[in-house]
């Protein structure tokens, strides 16, 4: 310990004692507050009348700050103001195409959600509110899981996804669960507080279902399993969560949670649910006299849709108890070539402005045609697999173009056409280079 410089006490970058800036110096004192030396914690710096500190003291203090704080702030309302249901729809419209009716349902689900926690914090609540979780039935690459993200981003709330499918694959459907929790925990940074009134979405709860019904799907035979698992956590059972995700070290504590305030917002896309429906409907028409069996063309496969009730799915093989606990339904459409486009170039992140925004980078600049905009739109639609299909599509339109942009000396604008999107040959650098006469 004797080690260093002799400069008198201290020997640390001071912040008193008049020491003036300068980098932390090989210190021969101890941190005041671990009491350890230099030689062990490294620099430490020195306040006022000889006190030292050291990094991770610093950093101690630093969390219990931070800590603090956060008690702080969640002892005030958790909002200045709940956003009304038409800010939260506006806010949707930025990031999410169409879906008007979902959109509706959730923002005013949502809107109700966090005002009866508020109101959960008045203690002499006469009337209880029901908790408004959320069930979104629509195709893949809707948009459905994008709603639920979407909307923990305006409310500023932790989010976390889980997939039911994978609890119907884990041999022990309870430390699945577990996990759900702790991607919550983990996105609210370990507070515990943020992360009880956060969303969760759970994706294929349509995958869960315990008898098949005239549907093509298969269908696991733990589905149920799954189902109960869930509605035990929709409930508000109290689970205890493993901070690392695991059951490996047991020394640790386990962190309890309560999900009685969390959102749950659930998505599926219940194929064949459509034929209960219209079972369902049918029957009536004929009771009624009415006309005969609705058309089946594509706009009115979501109208029908529209039409569910809680008892189709149960028909569909979900248990009662848990569609009970899901009392807003909404229905998403299938994207049209429109909407498709519009998706490319609309929202805030869109892609074609992500991928301008990467020739901007090289000094270039991007194009699309309208054309080859909806090029674009329907080998995506062929895919069926909504609009998660146009990322790759452009990927891989782009990829010759991308992979020798950085090397071209010629910087300028590329234009890609619809025939580049419709030929299966990516656009080269030379085709999609704009010429002088189109660009004059
Ligand atoms: P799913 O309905 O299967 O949950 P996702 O929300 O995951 O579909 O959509 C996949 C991707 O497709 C999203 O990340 C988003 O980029 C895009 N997408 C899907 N639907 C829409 C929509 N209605 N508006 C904007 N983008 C969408």
């Amino acid at each position: 310990m004797d080690s260093t410089s002799g400069k008198g006490p201290g020997g640390g970058k001071g912040f008193g004692g008049g020491k003036g800036p300068g980098h932390p110096r090989r210190a021969t004192n101890n941190c005041s507050f671990c009491h350890r030396g230099a030689d062990d914690v490294g620099p430490v710096v020195e306040g006022p009348d000889g006190v030292y500190i050291c990094a991770n003291c610093v950093e101690l203090c630093h969390n219990i700050v931070k800590q603090e704080q956060r008690r702080m702030s969640q002892s005030k309302p958790l909002f200045t103001a709940i956003p009304t249901p038409r800010q939260i729809k506006e806010f949707l419209d930025e990031y999410v195409i169409g879906q008007d009716q979902a959109k509706k349902v959730l923002s005013v689900a949502v809107h109700n959600h966090y005002k009866r926690l508020t109101h959960a914090d008045v203690d002499d609540a006469e009337v209880e509110l029901d908790k408004s979780n959320v069930l979104m039935i629509g195709p893949t690459g809707s948009g459905k899981t994008l709603l639920a993200r979407s909307l923990a981003r305006v409310l500023n709330v932790p989010f976390a996804i889980g997939d039911a499918t994978t609890l119907t694959e884990a041999g022990y459907v309870g430390e699945e669960v577990e996990k759900i929790l702790l991607k919550l925990l983990q996105a609210a940074d370990f507070d515990l507080d943020a992360a009880e009134r956060g969303i969760i979405y759970i994706d294929e709860i349509d995958k869960t279902g315990k008898t098949s019904q005239n549907v093509s799907i298969t269908r696991d035979v733990s589905g149920e399993g799954v189902q109960q698992s869930l509605l035990k956590m929709l409930e508000g059972t109290i689970s205890n969560i493993p901070p690392q995700g695991g059951r490996k070290h047991p020394e640790q504590q386990y962190i309890q949670m309560d999900p009685t305030h969390l959102l749950f917002i659930v998505g599926g896309t219940f194929v064949g649910l459509e034929d209960i429906i219209k079972r369902r409907l049918g029957k009536k028409l004929i009771g009624f006299g009415g006309e005969d069996e609705p058309e089946e063309t594509a706009a009115d496969q979501h109208k029908i849709l529209s039409r569910v009730q809680p008892d189709d799915l149960v028909h569909f093989g979900m248990i009662p108890e848990l569609v009970g606990r899901l009392p807003c339904m909404t229905t998403l459409t299938a994207l049209d070539e429109e909407s498709m486009v519009r998706i490319l170039t609309e929202p805030k992140n869109a892609l074609v402005r992500q991928f301008k925004r990467f020739f901007e980078m090289e000094q270039s600049d991007l194009e699309f045609t309208d054309g080859a905009l909806r090029a674009v739109a329907r080998r995506a639609m062929k895919r069926d697999t909504g609009a998660r299909a146009l990322r790759g599509i452009i990927e891989e339109l782009l990829l010759d173009l991308m992979y020798d942009l950085p090397e071209q000396a010629e910087k300028g604008t590329f234009e890609i056409t619809e025939e580049m999107v419709e030929d299966t040959a990516a656009p080269t650098i030379f085709a999609a280079r704009k010429s002088q006469k189109e660009s004059a």
